[in-house]
């Protein structure tokens, strides 16, 4: 109730938004009043001379007379009127004079103009005339200015009253009746009543509209606010607030496009923190993330004045000027290890030098990425530029990535066999697949070429699935035709199981080209098997109990191999290679064979060696009770057509229970 009465009568606290837009409101409307005011008065004392000189001689009174009655009020009217002027034009040209001065002027040049206002028609009323400077002074203060609804009757209430009391104590013009009559009361009254009202009125409506433009520009400033932020997350990089990848790749865009920029002194340069996944390992995610954070802000501070953003994970990028780079890049690298703990870090960072042409900032980092990774695991090399060399392979790794299906669908992609032989009886009784890419444009490439490449890019799947359905054909034209035919062990990758459900879609070629299950073996790397564990286990499970055969390949070749002998149950323990290399010169060579043959037999499992080379090992291999031999003593992976004309020949045999044709 009480905070209503206020408000009504405007002596609420206002906020500081509606204090300044009134007193901005009046300083405006001011411009107008005070000019009007100067220029009537110059008028005024224009008009009062000619009037003066005009008079005949004998009537004029002394100059004195005039300037105390009239001179004097239209000067100090028209000297406050000009400053006020001078205020408003002031606050208009957006100087920040102090508010009170402003208030004061208007305060005094207000209650000037009503003091005008009362003295003027106070004369004309005693001369007969009509009170108009009064209710134009009065309509000038109150409603051109706008004040709180309590001073407005403040002013008018007094002035009124002042006026009325002081008319009123006049003889009457007709000297009949003594003070004002009825009708001028009435007059009066109705005139204060109704400038009261418009002044009520004017300041509930700037009082309206102060409030509306407050709250826009409250909401313009959330606005803002909100802008700024997105526009800040949209190019800042989350974790580390160094920039994004956004950012980089526009700015670099713009830096690669201008003609200005000298090409020949730019660089892209990627970071990769090698062993970074320790770090987090051993000190935990977010000791990991500290790291990071603390790395972004080494890299920014040694590239000053380059633009440095937050590639992915523990990756970063550099667009620098070549100049000095290799230095910053030691001076990093230094940095980076002293903050390393008990994990050796290791700061590897690939480099690209665009040319002329080169407008693609995507590209250029992918390249510079491309030798980084080159790099990974040379323990003696922490910088490679991206050369000619890698060049080449660069292109060919986009190849690949970009012709997988279109290679599949033309038919590059092909079958290449190499026998697997019994050691009791040197008769195939078995054959690995192996994929070869045949393409027009970079001939015969070797599996080393792309299998890596497609799993990188997780499209392993699509190879090992077309090799699938080719030997499932071959088995089908075999059929066909009577031909003999081994079962087939084909390689898995690790991520087939990952992206789909792989013994679904070995089972379902089955069906399609009626191959018996025992025709197809599943090889695995041991190296896959290190990591989804419950994944593989499942896979393997399920293989196994839908009749097919899981061996393990490479046995031997990783860090890890009894545990997965333990966690996983195989048919065929397949010995990795390397074991034979070191066959003439090592001596701890036959005694490890041995004791992996044995203990595959231990374990119910059939062992079988590759990469058997010379008729010596072979011998070996028979007589320590290997089952089985893989090798170039035997034969090279070759096209199925080219095995069958060997075996024609007598080169090779196949075992006597695959003779007849299924
Ligand atoms: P892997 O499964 O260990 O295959 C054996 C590799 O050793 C083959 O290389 C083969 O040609 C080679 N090799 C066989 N006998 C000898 C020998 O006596 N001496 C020497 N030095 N090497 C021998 P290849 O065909 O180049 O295959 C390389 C690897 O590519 C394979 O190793 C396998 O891991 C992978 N791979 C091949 N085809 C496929 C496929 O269709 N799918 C998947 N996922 N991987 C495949
Ligand atoms: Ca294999
Ligand atoms: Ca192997």
């Amino acid at each position: 109730m009480k905070e209503k009465l206020k408000k009504w009568l405007g002596i609420d606290k206002k906020s500081l938004y509606v204090q300044n837009y009134f007193y901005a409101v009046n300083m405006r409307a001011s411009i107008y009043m005070s000019a009007i005011v100067i220029v009537l008065e110059i008028w005024m004392i224009l008009h009062l001379t000619k009037t003066i000189l005009e008079l005949p001689p004998g009537i004029a009174k002394p100059f004195a007379y005039y300037f105390h009655k009239y001179y004097l009020n239209y000067l100090v009217l028209m000297g406050s009127a000009g400053c006020m002027l001078t205020c408003s034009l002031r606050f208009l040209k957006g100087r920040k004079d102090n508010s009170t001065i402003g208030t004061v002027v208007k305060w005094i040049f207000s209650f000037i103009c009503i003091y005008f206002g009362l003295t003027i028609s106070y004369n004309d009323y005693a001369k007969g005339e009509q009170i108009l400077t009064f209710l134009t002074m009065e309509l000038f203060v109150v409603c051109l200015l706008t004040w709180r609804p309590v001073i407005s009757f403040l002013i008018l209430s007094s002035s009124y009253l002042i006026f009325y009391f002081r008319i009123d104590a006049l003889p009457p013009p007709n000297g009949t009746e003594i003070g004002t009559t009825t009708a001028t009361q009435i007059n009066m009254f109705t005139m204060y009543l109704s400038t009261l009202m418009f002044s009520f009125a004017n300041y509930n409506r700037t009082l309206q509209q102060a409030m509306k433009d407050e709250n826009l520009e409250k909401l313009n400033t959330h606005l803002g606010n909100l802008n700024e932020h997105l526009s800040r997350i949209s190019v800042e990089d989350e974790l580390t607030g160094i920039h994004n990848m956004l950012y980089f790749r526009n700015e670099a865009e713009k830096l690669l496009g201008y003609v200005t920029t000298d090409k020949s002194n730019i660089i892209f340069l990627f970071f990769d923190i090698e062993n970074f996944k320790s770090y987090n390992e051993k000190y935990g995610f977010h000791e990991g993330n500290e790291l990071l954070i603390k790395i972004a802000h080494m890299m920014e501070n040694t590239f000053q004045g380059s633009l440095v953003s937050r590639y992915s994970d523990d990756h970063f990028v550099v667009l620098t000027s070549f100049e000095g780079c290799e230095d910053k890049i030691e001076t990093l690298s230094h940095e980076i290890k002293c903050c390393q703990g008990e994990v050796h870090l290791d700061l590897k960072c690939g480099a690209y030098r665009p040319d002329e042409s080169e407008t693609d900032p995507s590209l250029a980092c992918d390249r510079a990425r491309f030798a980084c990774n080159s790099i990974k695991k040379h323990y003696d090399c922490c910088y490679q530029i991206y050369d000619k060399l890698l060049e080449n392979r660069f292109q060919l790794k986009q190849y690949i990535v970009n012709h997988i299906d279109t290679a599949i669908e033309n038919g590059y992609i092909k079958v290449f066999y190499q026998p697997v032989v019994s050691t009791q009886s040197r008769e195939i009784c078995g054959l690995e697949a192996l994929a070869r890419w045949k393409d027009p444009n970079y001939g015969l490439l070797p599996p080393g070429a792309f299998i890596g490449i497609l799993e990188e890019y997780r499209l392993i799947h699509k190879l090992d699935q077309c090799m699938i359905e080719l030997v499932c054909k071959d088995y089908q034209y075999a059929q066909e035709h009577h031909l003999p035919f081994v079962p087939v062990s084909m390689n898995f990758s690790r991520l087939d199981f990952e992206v789909c459900d792989m013994s679904d879609f070995v089972s379902r070629m089955a069906e399609n080209y009626h191959v018996p299950h025992n025709f197809l073996d599943i090889e695995i790397t041991e190296s896959a098997l290190t990591e989804q564990q419950e994944l593989l286990q499942n896979a393997v499970k399920n293989f196994r109990n839908t009749g097919y055969k899981v061996w393990l390949d490479d046995f031997g070749s990783g860090y890890s191999s009894l545990n997965v002998l333990k966690d996983y149950q195989f048919d065929v323990l397949k010995i990795d290679m390397k074991f034979l290399s070191g066959f003439t010169d090592n001596e701890k060579t036959k005694p490890i064979l041995t004791n992996i043959v044995n203990l595959s037999r231990q374990l119910g499992m059939v062992s079988l060696t590759e990469g058997v080379e010379t008729e010596e090992q072979f011998v070996f291999l028979r007589s320590i009770g290997c089952h089985r031999a893989q090798g170039y003593l035997f034969s090279k992976p070759i096209p199925l057509e080219e095995l069958r004309n060997k075996i024609e020949a007598g080169e090779l045999q196949i075992a006597s229970e695959y003779l007849s044709a299924h």
